[in-house]
């Protein structure tokens, strides 16, 4: 393990091999491929997806990136407290919870300021989306509060969140779809902790993302959810968003997953309890897996043998914070061997921030 006594530095190492310019030099295209994971605290808000948005831009140009997003904080709570209405018979308090989660997102959109045609296009969908939610509310008498009904719920928030951060992408001037992770990953039908099958999902996964990528499309997939092989819809767990950010890394054979949150990395003890944590700047795999087996919530303790069986580093950074370096998780560096794509947003965003150009 190694401390915040490390030099910090911040130049981007690349390989010039990795990097492919186009006639005038604008357009770019790399054989890096990135996942970038943002938290519910990374996305609360229009103004935190713009500038979650602005750091998958800076990246673009170096990497190809696949996004995965949470829900927005504390929206799979309200979603599952609107499970346990259902199951209670309180039909007219879950219509009503309902109904303010979609007036969240719709306000989010608003605030998004997107032109009209995008406005109206992406209400749209979260209108729809939205309809099935009030569906589900609706179709219910009193129910049984079956775990497939929770993880349906549940599902919602990364449903609508995945279809936010896609249109703060498309401001930015990226091209971005939403992509419903039910569509590939394929799971068992143990509902609220649903267990990966990892081949078939890897398989089915590369048919819909890599077409996008390679047209240049950043796609933005929801995390936490998955469906079993008859489509109903599961979800991999509390907080298992970053284990969804490893299992699509893994889809796209990317050579770096950042898990994006709002702390600047792993630090000893949860930095906002303890005074004496200090961060944490490298870490092996089973040192990484100790501390969140441990209950440093920062980082899905599911992430770490995936990252390890296909030797993918992992960076937990900080949304709010970019300058930071963050905490590295991987094999020891060889010395001089490249930093990776994943220091390259440091530098452009730093220098798109400079020209005003990320919200
Ligand atoms: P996100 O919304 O990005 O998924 P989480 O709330 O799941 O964020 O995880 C980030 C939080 O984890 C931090 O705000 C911090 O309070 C907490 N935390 C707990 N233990 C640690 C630790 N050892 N190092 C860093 N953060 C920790
Ligand atoms: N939204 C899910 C949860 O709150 C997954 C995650 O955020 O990681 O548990
Ligand atoms: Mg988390």
């Amino acid at each position: 393990m190694s401390l915040e006594n490390v030099q910090e530095d911040l130049e981007a190492e690349r390989s010039p091999a990795d990097v492919v310019c186009y006639a005038g030099g604008v357009q770019k295209q790399s054989a890096n491929a990135a996942a970038f994971k943002f938290g519910g605290s990374s996305l609360l808000g229009a103004d935190c997806m713009l500038h979650a948005a602005g750091l998958v831009r800076a990246a673009t140009r170096e990497s190809r990136v696949t996004v995965v997003v949470s829900a927005m904080k504390g929206v799979t709570d309200h979603l599952l407290s609107i499970a346990h209405a259902l199951a209670q018979g309180k039909l007219a308090y879950a219509r009503r919870e309902a109904e303010l989660v979609l007036d969240l997102h719709l306000s989010v959109l608003g605030d998004l300021q997107l032109d009209e045609d995008d406005d109206v296009r992406v209400r749209r969908e979260l209108q729809l989306l939205g309809c099935d939610l009030l569906h589900e509310v609706r179709v219910h008498d009193r129910v049984a509060a079956t775990a497939e009904l929770f993880d349906r719920l549940a599902s919602f928030g990364e449903r609508f969140s995945a279809r936010l951060f896609a249109a703060a992408l498309e401001k930015l001037g990226i091209s971005a779809v939403p992509v419903t992770s039910s569509e590939f990953v394929l799971t068992c039908d143990t509902f609220r902790d649903a267990q990966p099958h990892l081949e078939q999902t890897k398989e089915r996964g590369r048919a819909i993302l890599l077409p996008l990528l390679q047209e240049g499309i950043v796609p933005v997939v929801t995390g936490f959810i998955g469906a079993t092989p008859d489509g109903r819809i599961t979800t991999l767990g509390r907080n298992s968003s970053d284990f969804s950010g490893a299992i699509i890394a893994h889809v796209v054979d990317a050579d770096e997953l950042v898990i994006w949150t709002d702390v600047d990395g792993i630090y000893t003890a949860n930095p906002k309890e303890s005074v004496e944590a200090r961060l944490l700047h490298e870490l092996s795999y089973d040192e990484a897996h100790a501390l969140a087996a441990n209950g440093a919530k920062v980082l899905h303790a599911k992430v770490l043998p995936l990252a390890a069986e296909t030797e993918m580093v992992v960076w937990v950074r900080n949304t709010f914070n970019p300058l930071a370096r963050g905490t590295r998780i991987g094999s020891p560096r060889l010395p001089g061997a490249s930093k990776g794509a994943s220091q390259a947003p440091v530098q452009h965003f730093v220098e798109s921030s400079q020209r005003g150009g990320v919200a």
